[in-house]
């Protein structure tokens, strides 16, 4: 089967790959239909994110179960599913303390990252990690499960309150998540800060924002502007600690190398939190309730799709040139979907 593989930072290629098999009575084996592309894949790309090199990637995906093993009892062959691509053990120290997102085992066994990804057509999980895909949602959208459970994870630690003065650095696929989980906690009149004119126009031009939300082009950070500031990009904490307010919090979740400088005086002194969040832990099946609820409008989020066979292609269109080997702001989509 065909397969993006990672070969080393900016070599990703179309590659021959075996189909997996199954082994053990608890296995399942997905064709898959949709895989979203996330920062992580281009962070990866780019060589800010370590993934084993020959390794497919992908991991946000959505297909159809071909094949079950002798114990499988929570779906059959034809079902529609969604895939949960972080693997847990649910025995080591770190998951029996309810930090499943960081499962002591998790760096060999992380889909698209340390094991087989999902940017092929076929995919081997156990039936844990599946989820039902409900008859009316479109394979892409089911495919959103895993930012949004991230997101719902990163929101859960952040305890947020309405009316809450918000700012989301970032109009990418986890920012936009980020504004429809934090709306549904009662979030009101935040701002969507993205540097990309295209993203602006595209989340403009579909109604995306409801509720007094409205995006700006630049982050300008004012003394006590905001209560929660939520950084999707991952580089901007250095501007977000001059716009925070006395007791405010800062998420953090984008994975970008850089170095910022803080000052923990000020942290302390003006009770401010900044909370990081990788993952997901607990939030799956929510995640996959609200994507199977129809009411995310991930219609308007997911604007891009494209064959397996135009990865490249879709890498430019997100601001990813492995050619010039640089990310840029040029980015023509908010999220792309490769479908198989
Ligand atoms: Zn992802
Ligand atoms: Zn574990």
């Amino acid at each position: 089967m065909q397969a993006i593989v990672y070969n080393r930072p900016w070599d990703v290629q179309l590659t021959e790959k075996a189909e997996p098999v199954l082994s053990l009575p608890d296995e399942v084996i997905v064709e898959i239909r949709a895989t979203g592309i996330c920062g992580t894949d281009l962070s990866i790309i780019s060589g800010e994110y370590d993934a084993r090199p020959q390794v497919i990637i992908g991991h946000e995906s959505a297909g159809v179960v071909v094949a079950t093993g002798s114990s499988v009892d929570n779906c059959r062959i034809g079902d529609r599913v969604i895939i949960d691509p972080t693997y847990y053990c649910g025995y080591c120290e770190h998951c029996r303390k309810g930090l499943r997102n960081h499962c002591l085992l998790k760096a060999g066994t992380e889909a698209g990252v340390s094991v087989d990804g999902t940017f092929t057509r076929y995919f081997k999980t156990t039936q844990r990690f599946i989820y039902p895909l409900a008859d009316h949602i479109p394979f892409e959208q089911g495919a959103m499960s895993e930012p949004l459970s991230c997101v719902l994870t990163a929101v859960k630690k952040l305890a947020v309150t309405p009316y809450m003065r918000t700012a989301i650095l970032g109009g990418g696929p986890i920012g936009l998540l980020f504004y429809q989980a934090l709306s549904r906690h009662g979030i009101r009149d935040g701002v969507i800060c993205e540097t990309s004119p295209q993203r602006i126009k595209l989340i403009e031009g579909n109604n995306f924002l409801a509720n007094g939300w409205q995006t700006a082009p630049a982050f300008v950070p004012k003394k006590n502007q905001y209560d929660l500031i939520i950084d999707t990009t991952g580089s901007l904490l250095e501007k977000s600690m001059l716009a925070i307010a006395d007791g405010g919090k800062i998420s953090l979740m984008g994975l970008r190398n850089n170095q910022q400088t803080i000052n923990p005086r000020e942290i302390a002194d003006r009770s401010i939190s900044i909370i990081g969040s990788i993952d997901s832990a607990d939030t799956f099946k929510h995640a996959v309730d609200l994507i199977n609820s129809g009411t995310l409008g991930l219609e308007k989020l997911i604007t891009h799709a494209y064959p397996l066979q135009d990865f490249q292609a879709a890498l430019q269109d997100l601001g990813c040139d492995p050619v010039k080997q640089q990310r840029t702001n040029q980015i023509a989509s908010l999220k792309s979907v490769i479908m198989i």
